[in-house]
C-alpha cells in the first residue's frame, strides 16, 4: 500500500483530540485518522498529555471530599452484570454501478444519508452526503481513469480526503488516505491517470468557481457541485 504524504495541520489534530473541531474538518479528519497511523499516534499522544495534565491538577481539599464522595457513589452504583461485548459494526461499502469501495467506519456510519449518484461531464460521478457538517456540504466524487475535473478555484475552503486510487493536480499527486486542504488562493485541475480511477470525499463551504476556457461556462452550473 502507498504511504500517506498529505496530513492535516498539527493544530487541527490537537483541536480534534480536545474535542474542539466541528463540521467537515472533524468528519474528514476522523476518517483520515482511521487510515493514517501517523496521525492516529499524534492524536493519541496529545490525548495522553491532556489526561496527564488533568491528573496533576492540584485538588483543593473541598474538591477532594467532593470527588471522594462522587467516587463512592459511582462504585456503589456499578452494575453487577458484566459489560456487554463491543458491537462489531458491519463493514459498509459504497456502491457505484458495478464498483464497490470499502469506507472508513466513520463514513460508513453515514451511508443512510447518501443521496443518489449523478453523472457529470468528463467521466465524473457525484453523490451528496447529507451529514451533519456545520454548514459544510459533503460530496463523494468518483473520477474514472483518464478523466479530469475542470480547472477551478474555491470561494471558500475545500477539504478532500482520497478514499481509493489517486489523482494529481498542478501541486502534486494524491493517493488513498491523503488529506488535502485548499482555499481561494488555490486554482487547480485534478486529473486521473489512464490506469487508475479515484474516489474522494470533499467538504465544501462554498460552490466551486471554474476558471479555465470552456469550463467557465460551467460556472452557472457550479451549483451542480454544491447541490
Ligand atoms: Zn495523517
Amino acid at each position: 500500500m502507498n504511504s500517506i504524504n498529505h496530513h492535516p495541520d498539527t493544530a487541527w489534530l490537537q483541536a480534534y483530540a480536545e474535542g474542539r473541531l466541528y463540521g467537515g474538518k472533524a468528519l474528514l479528519l476522523a476518517a483520515h485518522i482511521e487510515m493514517c497511523p501517523v496521525c492516529r499516534h499524534q492524536v493519541a499522544q496529545h490525548e495522553q498529555s491532556l489526561s496527564e495534565q488533568c491528573w496533576h491538577q492540584p485538588f483543593a481539599p473541598q474538591d477532594q471530599n467532593a470527588s471522594e464522595a462522587l467516587l463512592a457513589t459511582l462504585l456503589d452504583n456499578l452494575p453487577d452484570t458484566p459489560l456487554e461485548a463491543p458491537v462489531v459494526e458491519p463493514q459498509i461499502e459504497l456502491q457505484l454501478e458495478h464498483r464497490r469501495f470499502v469506507l472508513p467506519r466513520v463514513l460508513a456510519r453515514q451511508m443512510p444519508q447518501l443521496g443518489s449518484w449523478s453523472r457529470l461531464p468528463g467521466g465524473l460521478h457525484q453523490a451528496k452526503l447529507n451529514a451533519e457538517g456545520d454548514g459544510d456540504r459533503f460530496f463523494f466524487i468518483h473520477m474514472d481513469a483518464n478523466s479530469s475535473v475542470p480547472q477551478h478555484t474555491h470561494q471558500g475552503e475545500e477539504i478532500t480526503l482520497v478514499l481509493h486510487g489517486g489523482f494529481a493536480d498542478e501541486r502534486g499527486e494524491y493517493k488513498a488516505g491523503d488529506f488535502i486542504h485548499l482555499d481561494g488562493r488555490h486554482n487547480h485541475q485534478p486529473h486521473t491517470d489512464s490506469d487508475e480511477d479515484c474516489l474522494v470525499i470533499s467538504a465544501l463551504d462554498q460552490p466551486l468557481h471554474f476558471t479555465s476556457g470552456l469550463a467557465r461556462i460551467l460556472n452557472p452550473l457550479s451549483q451542480l457541485f454544491f447541490r
